[in-house]
């Protein structure tokens, strides 16, 4: 396997980075997780710019152009020999001493490792999750603003503990004022009486590329969609919930705090749109 990493690839177990990184000290850093289906990278530009903004709001500044950053990730797919693929594309602040001002480092760290894809079991699909909410806040908009997909990512991973403490495979974050938000790294979308409802960015969200591609696809079956703030008993009252995400595609959840949901198995419509879903990226093609 091989990583790109210092501006040139190297084998897997040669790809170190040094412990005054940034990314590692502090979390200073960027990221996005891609997928790449039968050799397709799914919605590329999507992502990239989502990295640009991320980079941008917190003044790192990316030492490659989109079209450089996209020859990079084509050819560490070919280095891989990989046409089904996870890729993960970091940007870290990169090496500077151990206090923490971003002056003292010089060039930022690119990485990108691809890997053969570790779908979901196809069971949790057939099954559905078991989800619960959490103690966890969503970080504020006006703190660091959780459209910023950065490196440091310890709210989603205390919300997975509580996950896991609680014995469930995922659960939910609200946010400060007790709207549903977002899963730890998962979108959320109810639906009730055959209206879908997401909540909108502002609530405190990352707005998710599987989200906007699950809201174009429910707009051409004609489902009618709402971008509204919600609460969790909208949600323990829906007729289907499910998550969306680069890695999860689409996935129903069929219980949330002990309420099951629906009949407790996923939803029908859930599972069209999952369907579409893996139709749609089966024939998008970027490259
Ligand atoms: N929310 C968070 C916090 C995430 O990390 C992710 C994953 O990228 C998502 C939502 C889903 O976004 P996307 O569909 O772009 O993968």
């Amino acid at each position: 396997q091989w990583i790109f990493l210092d501006g040139s690839f190297v084998r897997k177990e040669d790809a170190k980075i040094s412990v005054y990184d940034h990314g590692f000290l502090y979390g200073d850093g960027v990221f996005e997780g891609i997928r790449v289906y039968s050799g397709n990278v799914y919605k590329l530009s999507e992502h990239l710019e989502r990295l640009y903004d991320s980079a941008k709001s917190i003044m790192l500044e990316i030492p490659y152009n989109q079209q450089e950053l996209t020859d990079i990730i084509v050819q560490a797919l070919q280095k891989n020999e990989l046409n089904d693929a996870y890729i993960r594309l970091v940007v870290s602040r990169g090496v500077g001493n151990l206090g923490l001002d971003p002056a003292s480092c010089p060039a930022p760290q690119v990485i990108v490792i691809c890997e053969e894809l570790a779908i979901y079991p196809e069971e949790l699909y057939e099954k559905g999750l078991e989800i619960a909410t959490v103690a966890t806040r969503r970080n504020r908009p006006d703190v660091l603003d959780p459209k910023v997909k950065s490196l440091n990512y310890l709210n989603n991973i205390l919300v997975k503990l509580e996950a896991n403490m609680a014995g469930v495979s995922e659960a939910l974050m609200l946010n400060d004022e007790g709207y549903v938000a977002e899963g730890s790294a998962d979108n959320i979308f109810i639906i009730k009486n055959e209206t879908l409802y997401t909540p909108p960015g502002y609530v405190g969200a990352l707005e998710g590329i599987t989200r906007q591609a699950i809201i174009e696809l429910a707009e051409e079956l004609n489902y009618e969609i709402k971008e509204v703030p919600f609460t969790r008993h909208d949600v323990y009252t829906a007729d289907e919930v499910f998550l969306t995400g680069t890695a999860a595609e689409v996935i129903a959840v069929v219980k949330v705090d002990g309420r099951v949901i629906g009949d407790g198995t996923p939803g029908e419509e859930t599972g069209k749109l999952l369907e579409a879903f893996r139709d749609k990226v089966a024939r998008d093609g970027v490259q």
